[in-house]
């Protein structure tokens, strides 16, 4: 990297929002400390028409060239200089359609269609809206000026200053400098946004569109909240005098922590009353408290290096669950982060296509379906485990210290380390290294010899390995005497194989207390794993160890060690289970197994928990009672649907009717709405497939939008699927497309015509979005594969030889095809 560090860029911006371009100047302050005879920048789809020098009071010409493989422009300065250099660079850029760098998106109100102008700019698209030293470390301050029509509003990272009227019905907006921020951090927005400010701390407002203001409040409360969390926890103020939290209509991600200017899809900020869901508005929540949590892990302190992008999303990942149970303890918040994080994260990094939570150096960096699952998930996971180790104390005195150490600058992973060691007072380096810098997890395997349990650890991957990896393990340990008793014990695991003495009168043992470690177990010895069973079926151990049982079991299903049958066995043990926890993980692994299983596998899948669906239904209720705990909601929604599959009359009859009084106009509850909407496509016709049109059409919620784009991927007749395969491409918005064939790819009537669907419209669909296009391809190939392996295989040889598109993707979901098709045939 050049030795230049930009110190403050000057931007100012005339966008057309209705030729979709804008004028920019750009007025850049570095400093060279060696003696520099040209400047290299980044840009990306922007046409530089001057580039000029101050030289004493005067601008001078610069010659450059452009190099646009590289997304470079390489100034020319009339002589080498150091110390402070200014450059003053006049450019044309485009407002473009694809949800990256400075873009449009659309919106209809009152009938009309308009257009807003905003920004996305991690990782590395500030370059198409102004040139730059595009670079996390490369920090500097910002002054943005904005010049719009007068019936318009920007917003960017900082409060207005001032707002000076000009000709022709335009103003100019002057924004308060930065802080020094990175490029990717970057906001500037225009359009006919309203603001709705928290009545409590009037630093939050929601920012919205015309007709949406009335669904802003609860994230404006829920704003105020994680920013009162964040600056108490953290011990640190929040250095801006705004808060704005954005809602925009097209957007690929869920959301964007820009600094005091934080952007959300419609539905991961706004609250429609009777239409948002319990699990939509927990979700609005942890994504607002995700982003917030930006504000300090990465906007503050910001990782030097891309290959440290964990020091973001692994923090931003696991506050955003922390915030939501310390405002919400009745949520049961982290069992969400359980059965979503860690158990996710463990699915995705059993595969050989894996990676180290620290990336790797010198490999390029992107969020994407393959890394998100490490960096967000299985960080977040390891600092819980963390956390369980040293004590909620010293990691948050750990944290405070890190945060004010590194304060407006930078930090590598080896910076969190000794900040916890400092506060903590123990070897913590060793620990964190050897799970952030390696790729994947043990399987404790445990055994008992008299009075000694002997645990060893190895690699779990599905499919054969042959890694010789060692973690630093911490063991938890519950023990359980003859007489009733339960002790718990701590070990670090740091070599292959250790031994533990146990008293005599030790019965059983659950390794993995509450599972806060990011490993699985194998009890080798089948006393212990009865013992376990009994304690299970009376429920006298806790929700998340009788889930942890039961998920690590299934993990060895796919990876071959036990069979399918062994574990339907086991699972005579969650009989009376009716915790939300093992329940939703059990149901998820049946559902899965169905979907790859033979006829025969699938009847007795059906045949074991249809009846068991059908009392859980019949005792939780079947319609959503008022007072019920959020994970009743959560297990409803989900298990009916499964009932329906396996053949439940009662919950077809159940869902089938809300459905039918629906199309006539009645209202559903929003906690089954999307069940019932799937169910309804499930049996549905043509007059149903236009009734969904209609109101996917008509609705200006997107909640109830993607409640509709999921049914669509829910019909039986091979007809309407096709439609719906072809309306998806035709007329869903580019940012959900990947919804309805997300939710093909779980039903097994769609499943059969996904992979010809996809082969002949490959050109259409590789337009998608990136991280959009991966989604699909994560859903499709693994089950939809199934039948057709070999025709799979051989187009992805062919393809990723023509192709570096989603590469990454293709592999992983091979490689779980591969594992699918072992499970299958091993059945
Ligand atoms: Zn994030």
């Amino acid at each position: 990297m050049q030795a230049l560090i930009p110190l403050n860029y000057r931007i100012h911006l005339d966008p057309d929002l209705t030729r979709f371009k804008f004028d920019g100047k750009c007025d850049i302050l570095l400093d060279a400390p060696q003696t520099v005879s040209e400047v290299t920048l980044n840009i990306l789809e922007i046409a530089i028409w001057s580039c000029r020098l101050l030289q004493g009071d005067g601008f001078v010409n610069c010659g450059f060239t452009v190099n646009p493989a590289k997304e470079e422009v390489r100034v020319i300065l009339p002589e080498p200089m150091s110390g402070k250099i200014r450059l003053k660079i006049d450019y044309l850029g485009s407002i473009n359609d694809k949800m990256a760098g400075f873009y449009r998106s659309k919106y209809t109100y009152q009938g009309t269609t308009g257009f807003i102008a905003v920004t996305q700019f991690e990782e590395s698209d500030a370059r198409r809206a102004f040139p730059c030293m595009d670079h996390p470390a490369k920090k500097a301050t910002f002054d943005i000026k904005i010049d719009i029509d007068n019936k318009l509003v920007a917003i960017s990272n900082g409060a207005v200053a001032k707002e000076d009227r000009l000709d022709n019905w335009k103003k100019r907006i002057t924004f308060e400098q930065t802080p020094k921020m990175s490029t990717y951090l970057v906001f500037f927005g225009v359009g006919e946004f309203e603001f709705t400010r928290d009545k409590k701390d009037s630093r939050v407002r929601v920012v919205t569109l015309p007709g949406m203001k009335k669904y802003a409040k609860f994230g404006a409360e829920f704003g105020r909240k994680s920013l009162g969390f964040s600056e108490a926890y953290y011990a640190i103020a929040y250095p801006l005098p705004k808060m704005d939290l954005i809602a925009i209509p097209d957007f690929a991600f869920g959301a964007m922590e820009n600094w005091g200017a934080i952007t959300f899809r419609e539905n991961l900020l706004l609250h429609y009353p009777e239409i948002t869901s319990k699990s939509g508005e927990e979700r609005i929540c942890e994504v607002i408290a995700h982003e917030i949590a930006h504000q300090w892990f990465g906007n503050l302190v910001t990782p030097s290096d891309w290959r440290y992008l964990w020091l973001n999303e692994s923090f931003a990942t696991y506050f955003g669950f922390g915030v939501v149970d310390h405002y919400y303890p009745k949520w049961a918040t982290w069992q969400h982060f359980l059965n979503g994080q860690t158990g996710s994260a463990m699915a995705r990094d059993a595969l050989h296509e894996t990676f180290a939570i620290e990336i790797p150096s010198g490999e390029h960096v992107v969020i994407n379906a393959s890394t998100a699952p490490i960096i967000y998930s299985k960080g977040g996971s390891i600092l819980r485990q963390i956390e369980g180790y040293i004590g909620k104390d010293n990691f948050q005195k750990g944290l405070q210290h890190y945060l004010k150490t590194y304060e407006y600058g930078c930090a590598a992973s080896h910076h969190l380390w000794q900040s916890l060691e400092t506060v903590a007072q123990q070897p913590i380096s060793a620990m964190m290294k050897s799970w952030i810098e390696q790729p994947g997890f043990p399987l404790i395997t445990a055994r008992r010899q008299n009075n000694r349990l002997v645990l060893t650890q190895r690699r779990f991957t599905y499919l054969p390995n042959n890694f010789n990896q060692k973690w630093l393990v911490p063991i938890t340990i519950n023990l359980y005497s003859k007489t009733g008793g339960t002790r718990r014990i701590t070990t670090l695991l740091d070599d292959n194989e250790q031994a533990i003495d146990l008293d005599e009168d030790i019965l059983a043992y659950k390794i993995n207390d509450r599972q806060t470690g990011f490993y699985r177990v194998k009890y080798s010895d089948v006393k212990n794993l009865d013992e376990l069973g009994k304690r299970v079926l009376e429920k006298s151990i806790p929700p998340e160890d009788r889930w942890g049982l039961e998920n690590d079991f299934f993990a060895r299903v796919k990876s071959g060690d036990v069979s399918l049958e062994e574990y339907l066995k086991f699972l005579a043990c969650y009989q009376k289970e009716d915790a939300y926890l093992p329940l939703t993980g059990m149901a998820s692994h049946l559902y899965s197994a169905y979907l790859v299983m033979e006829d025969s596998w699938q009847r007795r899948i059906s045949s074991l928990a249809k009846p068991r669906f059908e009392d859980i239904l019949e005792k939780i209720g079947y319609d959503p009672a008022s007072d019920e705990n959020h994970t009743t909601s959560h297990l409803r929604d989900q298990i009916i649907w499964d009932a329906v599959l396996y053949g439940s009359k009662p919950a077809l009859d159940f869902a089938g009717n809300r459905f039918a009084a629906m199309m006539q106009g009645a209202t559903v509850h929003a906690d089954i709405m999307k069940s019932v909407m799937r169910v309804g496509a499930l049996s549905g016709n043509d007059k149903t497939f236009d009734w969904f049109d209609r109101q996917l059409q008509e609705s200006k919620i997107e909640h109830e939008r993607l409640n509709i784009l999921s049914a669509l991927g829910c019909f039986k007749d091979e007809a309407l699927i096709i439609k719906s395969q072809r309306y998806t491409l035709d007329t869903v918005p580019a940012r959900n497309k990947f919804i309805p064939v997300v939710a093909m790819a779980s039903n097994p009537y769609a499943l059969p015509l996904l992979w010809d669907w996809y082969v002949n419209n490959l050109a259409e669909i590789e337009q998608f979005h990136p991280m959009l296009y991966e989604r699909v391809i994560a859903a499709i190939v693994p089950v939809a594969g199934i039948k057709r392996a070999d025709e799979v295989k051989a187009f992805f040889d062919d393809y990723l030889k023509k192709s570096d598109k989603a590469k990454d993707v293709i592999k992983l979901s091979l490689e779980q095809l591969e594992i699918n098709l072992r499970m299958r045939s091993a059945g």
